[in-house]
């Protein structure tokens, strides 16, 4: 089929829920794709941080190719090796006690919180279930995670939405302190708020946060949805903010283009969610996991290093360009925010796939990169160079 057609098919048969760009990609290979008549594209945006070790990786292919050949699903009734190798690895590189393994994002969030709320409930009883997070936060597209991501932008239509959200302004104590109430059991954030701008909190914030939240019992639960596995150069980016979180959920990176989201649990909550409170069918996918587990052995120390590495070159060339247009270049590792001054970034992300370059929005100023963190340099240059050209 030609793109043409391709998109033909998807305006008269697919919800029109997508402000779709005018790409259509058929195959890849490391970050660069192609579309059905050959066009070539670099990927500054690994399918939203989720193909985090390329296209056509060889290993993850094999791993996933001989895992579909044994077995492709076996219901969570009953034990496979896989997720359990798995949760041991994620457990094992965060010092945190166990994994629950769900498909996607929201529905990772969905179970952090509904740990949350259970974690208050067993020890406090009833009244103590409000959770607080921040402005400019994104959290999900279900009914309860839209309310707890805040922007008004997305507490629209679909009322009503699940109580129990206090939204306070990201990096104010004083604001988070007078929202502070006896209903509060959990403080939910993301390091670097992803969707929001690639905005990230400062530390001293982030620290003094999850002080309050020890010594007041109240949880701290991390969204490392965007910048968890390896994203930002380490692991997950929580490492580098000093603290550690009660609860973290994962998805979009984890198994490498596959479906797969979670939460990990740290020692307190760790026995919350028992037998019939919480599950579901295809979470910890035996196919998701063997993608996922050579995620994490290609993500060894060495090629976080390189993350981190390819992300300050990313930066150091930009600036270099001393671009009037080119305001704040936000973010660590391979997740990358570029506020733009007098400039849309739609139109911009627009007009760099005309010339060959995949790149999205964040917020309402800022370009965002999240390339797949195994991009080469010859890569970060060609893309670098379609994008100098447009802004
Ligand atoms: C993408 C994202 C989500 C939602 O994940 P889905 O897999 O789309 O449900 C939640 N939180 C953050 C921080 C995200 O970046």
């Amino acid at each position: 089929m030609t793109s043409n057609e391709i998109k033909t098919l998807d305006k008269q048969h697919v919800m029109q829920t997508y402000g779709r760009f005018d790409a259509v990609i058929e195959r890849g290979e490391g970050a660069t794709l192609y579309s059905p008549e050959g066009k070539v594209y670099i990927d500054f945006t690994s399918g939203i941080g989720v193909n985090s070790i390329g296209y056509g990786n060889k290993k993850w292919v094999e791993a996933i190719t001989n895992q579909a050949m044994k077995l492709q699903h076996i219901s969570n009734l009953y034990c496979s090796q896989p997720y359990a190798e798995l949760a041991k690895q994620l457990t094992m590189r965060t010092g945190m006690s166990n994994v629950f393994f769900s498909n996607a994002g929201g529905e990772a969030n969905e179970g952090m919180i509904k740990l949350a709320r259970k974690y208050s409930f067993d020890k406090y009883g009833k009244g103590r279930s409000t959770i607080i997070t921040l402005v400019q936060s994104f959290h999900g597209r279900t009914i309860t995670t839209l309310a707890a991501t805040g922007q008004d932008v997305f507490h629209n239509y679909f009322f009503p939405f699940t109580e129990g959200f206090k939204h306070v302004t990201a990096n104010d104590l004083s604001a988070l302190d007078a929202q502070l109430t006896d209903d509060v059991c959990a403080i939910m954030i993301e390091l670097i708020q992803g969707e929001g701008g690639v905005l990230p909190l400062c530390q001293d914030y982030v620290q003094a946060v999850a002080k309050i939240c020890n010594a007041k019992d109240i949880l701290l639960l991390v969204d490392e949805i965007q910048t968890g596995v390896g994203r930002t150069g380490t692991l997950f980016a929580f490492e580098q903010y000093g603290i550690m979180p009660d609860v973290i959920s994962f998805a979009k990176g984890i198994a490498g283009g596959l479906p797969m989201g979670g939460i990990i649990a740290g020692g307190k909550c760790s026995a919350v969610l028992t037998p019939g409170t919480h599950a579901t069918t295809f979470g910890g996918n035996p196919v998701a996991a063997a993608g996922a587990l050579e995620v994490l052995r290609q993500l060894d120390e060495e090629a976080l290093k390189e993350v981190s590495k390819k992300g300050a070159y990313i930066t150091e060339t930009i600036k270099s360009w001393n671009k009037p247009t080119v305001g704040e270049i936000r973010g660590k590792g391979l997740m990358i925010g570029i506020s733009l001054n007098n400039l849309v970034p739609k139109d911009i992300a627009a007009a760099c796939i005309e010339e060959g370059l995949l790149i999205i929005t964040a917020g309402t100023d800022a370009l965002r990169m999240l390339p797949p963190l195994t991009i080469t340099y010859d890569e970060i240059d060609k893309g670098l160079a379609i994008l100098k050209g447009m802004i």
